[in-house]
């Protein structure tokens, strides 16, 4: 297939920072695949809007935890749009337990929507990236997996393990001239902090030396900027967009 655009998968591109991810490959002439898994009618939404504007966007769903589901999103996304250029592992879940609390379920859920699904897309991208001797992949970290959260430690240790993942794989992959980086964002608005009262947000804040939350804008920046060849020497990377409150 000769196709001179370059593509871009987003895992959890149907709601926060991934559809903010999503506007700004799309914006910036990319072919972006939509994952998703349950906001069926926001990617939906969010695919005719981007199409009515004239962007290349094709939503498909798949849980990333589950390895078969993930396989035939790729197989799809193939089919369209022939080789994938970027993955973006952005797909997340979080959840605010006393550590004594957490339950085995809970625990596995969180390491399955977190790393097992940055192993199942990263293997299935790397497909294309390997025997094209280029790539990018951007993994979405978070500030707690640089510094740990009380009553999210099942998440911070996640995140750290994706830390973890970055680097090890930058490493393996500089010689295939693909490279692995990491953003890490701080407190961003977005659904995820729906859980989150105003009098902790507004902690938060004063926390942070920028005094204010991230929008998902701002973290979807920094992950175009990784995945674009304006960072082509960067590779094995952590990133943080958070305000400075992780210096
Ligand atoms: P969000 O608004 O809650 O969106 C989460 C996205 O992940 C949704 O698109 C959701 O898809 C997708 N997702 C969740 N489980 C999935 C699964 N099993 N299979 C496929 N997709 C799945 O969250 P967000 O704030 O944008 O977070 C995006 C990433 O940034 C996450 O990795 C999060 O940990 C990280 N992060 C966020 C913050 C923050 O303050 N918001 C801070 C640090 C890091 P569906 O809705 O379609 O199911």
């Amino acid at each position: 297939m000769c196709n001179l655009k370059k593509t871009v998968l987003i895992t959890g591109a149907s709601r926060g920072i991934g559809k903010a991810c999503a506007e700004i490959f799309a914006k910036r002439g990319w072919q972006v695949v939509l994952g998703y898994n349950k906001s069926e009618s926001e990617v939906k939404q969010l695919e005719v809007s981007l199409s009515l504007k004239g962007f290349s966007v094709l939503a498909l769903q798949a849980d990333v935890t589950n390895q078969e589901q993930v396989k035939q999103m790729f197989i799809e996304a193939r089919r369209v749009y022939g080789s994938i250029d970027v993955l973006v592992n952005n797909a997340g879940i979080s959840q605010f337990r006393l550590f004594t609390d957490i339950t085995e379920q809970e625990w596995d859920l969180m390491f399955d929507t977190h790393c097992k699904a940055a192993f199942f897309c990263t293997q299935c991208a790397l497909e294309d990236m390997i025997s094209n001797k280029k790539g990018s992949i951007v993994n979405v970290s978070s500030m707690w997996g640089q510094v740990g959260a009380s009553c999210e430690v099942h998440y911070s240790a996640s995140k750290a393990a994706i830390i973890g993942l970055t680097k090890a794989l930058a490493k393996e992959l500089g010689p295939s001239n693909i490279r692995v980086n990491c953003v890490a964002p701080g407190v961003i608005e977005t659904d995820m902090m729906k859980a989150v009262s105003e009098e902790i947000k507004d902690s938060l804040c004063d926390e942070t030396p920028l005094m204010r939350l991230g929008s998902a804008e701002e973290i979807a920046k920094a992950v175009f900027f990784l995945a674009s060849n304006e960072s082509s020497f960067i590779t094995g990377q952590i990133l943080g967009v958070n305000g400075g409150f992780v210096i």
